[in-house]
């Protein structure tokens, strides 16, 4: 499935563009549903940009160090940074508005913390909810069942918007076996929709990595965060 190693960054892209095509299309959806984020941690800009010239539009960091200087030297690209890595409270202020999204909300007081900062940068901060969804002790989320509790004090937020949920499942070495996962956490966002509180949306389901994110698709994903489809193995 993966493009071969030696493929350019650009062959890359556009083959994980024809795959994402095609998935959501299996699937059912409609074009253009489904959209892509290149997981950038620990590439180099020139790489970023060349993804970015190739139709890239998306691109999401772990790190805000890390993320900073890529923002600053791609701001001429007009790509959107969204944040997919854990986000520690005091990164908060430099993280709102910076970044269009941030996936990995894992707790009510970051939710809070994002709304203040957000509140005094006169913005209102997209959020997705990152959920455990494998119920794992070394990841961080929600888990399925809190999530419906935590709901009507996340709405009363003035200055934070959550757009849906995102998750990453345990590692399976076999695709297929992370679809109920996958289905669970849509089943999930179906139900919390039920709840129908005011400003909370869950439009969004990020899932979906480099090797599974064909069975995500065809689960409801709607953004897929890949990185080594499109950059290749990770350095160091
Ligand atoms: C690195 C990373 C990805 C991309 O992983 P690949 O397997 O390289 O596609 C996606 N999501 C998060 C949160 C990541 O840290």
């Amino acid at each position: 499935m993966d493009a071969e190693a030696g493929d350019s960054i650009e062959n890359r892209v556009a083959f994980v563009f024809n795959q994402i095509r095609a998935a959501t299309r299996k699937a059912g959806r409609v074009d253009g549903s489904v959209q892509l984020v290149g997981a950038t941690k620990s590439v180099a800009i020139g790489d970023i940009r060349r993804a970015v010239d190739a139709g890239l539009t998306l691109a999401g960091e772990n790190r805000l160090q890390e993320a900073l200087p890529k923002i600053e030297a791609l701001k001429d690209t007009g790509v959107i940074w969204h944040f997919i890595g854990r986000l520690q409270r005091r990164k908060v202020r430099s993280v709102v508005g910076i970044f269009d999204l941030i996936h990995s909300v894992d707790s009510l007081e970051l939710a809070h913390e994002i709304d203040r900062r957000a509140r005094a940068a006169g913005l209102r901060q997209k959020i997705l909810l990152e959920v455990n969804i494998g119920e794992e002790h070394s990841k961080a989320g929600f888990l399925g069942d809190e999530v419906a509790g935590v709901l009507p004090q996340l709405g009363a937020l003035d200055h934070v918007a959550v757009c849906g949920l995102m998750a990453i499942p345990p590692l399976m070495r076999e695709p297929e076996r992370a679809r109920r996962y996958f289905r669970a956490l849509r089943d999930l966002a179906a139900r919390l929709i039920q709840q129908k509180i005011s400003r909370i949306s869950m439009d969004e389901l990020s899932m979906g990595m480099s090797h599974d994110y064909e069975v995500a698709i065809e689960e409801g994903a709607t953004l897929v965060r890949l990185g080594t489809a499109l950059f290749g193995e990770r350095r160091g």
